[in-house]
């Protein structure tokens, strides 16, 4: 049923590691190989063996619109058409810049980088240069790209894979980072006593989706807002999941707090390479060549990115699907959280906007220690179950289900049937 999948990741485990380019692909925790994927339409996507599945993943998030939307195909063959890179600034740099600007109105400025990781990494180099400080805080479970500070008790691919931290990091380096645990104000109020004076910057998902979906408390992160104020340390928040996706403005405008830098990739790349990074104009105009924090990239700004990026926004701007999306979001998870009662599986489920999550556990999920109280044996069965049903899942219990605009009604009522009888099927062998 997978033949073409099995022998391509046969072929590739012998040249690629692991056979992927990214470890959580590999489907490691949920015991398959995965399957190779050939095309994608819609919330549609198509493997190597012609097998045909509902997407949840969204390539992680960036297929807000739907796979190859044509108002996004297109952006992105008109510019190819024009070359496909030059190394010298453009004119849709700018309408990108004032786009962003526009949409997110605590960003004044922005630097156009070209992953989540760099933009991460990049905001960190920036809030360590502007405060002189080089200690940073960052959340146990929030993954914020694979830099060297930032691989400290990092959520879903490390977590799926036991990986504390990772061999490479330097010592000397993870001893400047301060993981504490999500939700908890105290722990903050805690390590800024002891450190103040040496933090740069708190980081964090204002809303978490690396370790699963979590709800952030608002009063966690307004105190967060206000002790960071006090000691002069830089807010980042790393919007590259949430930035476009729970509303225009991103997950800052839901919980009505103003970060100083917020960090973006995934939607407005439109599924190309792309991240960014902005905020306050004093801080941001320290980056060079106006400034003396250095940072740069010879695809930065690549119009092909930054033509699919721009057409998603644009969709977006346009159709303003959040509330729709919200309602069919909550359908789905609505329906899911009920076929795991009725087959008598403990579920809790963690939901905001198209953004949700089925932890298999009857305990509320607050934090990474609370996610991974998520029975990964039940998981395994039930994203097997699911596959085979057709319905694409990411292989990991710590990762986020995603609606795009192009999941329907009838997908999403066929999901819940499917997963009806998954669960029963599992809770029979239990
Ligand atoms: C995906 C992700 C990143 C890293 O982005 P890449 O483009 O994979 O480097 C950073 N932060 C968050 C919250 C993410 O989900």
């Amino acid at each position: 049923m997978r033949e073409k999948s099995n022998s391509l990741f046969g072929k590739a485990r012998k040249i690629i590691p692991g056979g992927v380019n990214s470890p959580v692909r590999a489907g490691k925790s949920v015991g398959m190989d995965p399957p190779f994927i050939a095309s994608a339409k819609g919330a549609r996507i198509q493997d190597a063996d012609g097998n045909e599945y509902i997407d949840y993943v969204a390539s992680w998030g960036p297929m807000i619109v739907g796979h190859a939307h044509p108002e996004v195909v297109a952006a992105v063959i008109e510019s190819a058409y024009k070359g496909t890179s030059y190394g010298a600034p453009t004119e849709i740099e700018v309408t990108m810049a004032e786009t962003i600007v526009q949409m997110v109105p605590s960003v004044e400025m922005v630097r156009m980088v070209n992953s989540g990781t760099e933009a991460t990494m990049s905001a960190i180099r920036l809030a360590r240069g502007v405060t002189g400080c080089d200690k940073i805080v960052k959340f146990d479970g929030c993954y914020h790209g694979h830099a060297d500070s930032l691989l400290v008790s990092a959520g879903s691919g490390l977590a799926t894979l036991g990986i504390p931290g990772s061999p490479g990091v330097p010592a000397d380096i993870a001893a400047h980072t301060i993981s504490l645990p999500y939700n908890d104000l105290e722990a903050v109020e805690k390590a800024f006593e002891r450190f103040g004076a040496e933090i740069a910057c708190v980081i964090l998902e204002a809303v978490p989706g690396n370790m699963g979906v979590v709800i952030p408390d608002k009063s966690f992160v307004e105190g967060i807002r206000e002790i960071t104020r006090r000691h002069g340390a830089i807010l980042i928040f790393d919007e590259v999941i949430t930035g476009f996706r729970l509303a225009l403005g991103g997950a800052q405008e839901i919980l009505g707090i103003t970060p100083d830098l917020t960090c973006f990739g995934k939607i407005i790349g439109g599924g190309l390479p792309v991240g960014a990074y902005g905020g306050r104009a004093d801080i941001m105009g320290r980056i060079a060549p106006d400034g003396d924090i250095y940072q740069a990239g010879t695809l930065s700004g690549n119009p092909l990115a930054m033509a699919a990026g721009l057409a998603t926004l644009d969709i977006l701007k346009r159709e303003n699907p959040f509330d729709d999306l919200n309602r069919k979001c909550e359908t789905l998870f609505a329906g899911l959280e009920k076929a795991a009662q009725n087959a008598g599986i403990p579920v809790t489920v963690n939901r905001i906007g198209s953004m949700g999550c089925l932890f298999f556990t009857q305990d509320r999920v607050t934090d990474f220690a609370t996610a991974r109280k998520s029975d990964a044996n039940i998981f395994r069965q039930y994203f097997q179950e699911m596959l085979a049903s057709g319905i694409y899942l990411a292989p990991s219990p710590f990762e986020t289900t995603f609606l795009s605009m192009a999941h329907t009604e009838e997908m999403i009522t066929e999901t819940v049937r499917c997963a009806e009888a998954a669960l029963e099927r599992i809770a029979h062998k239990m």
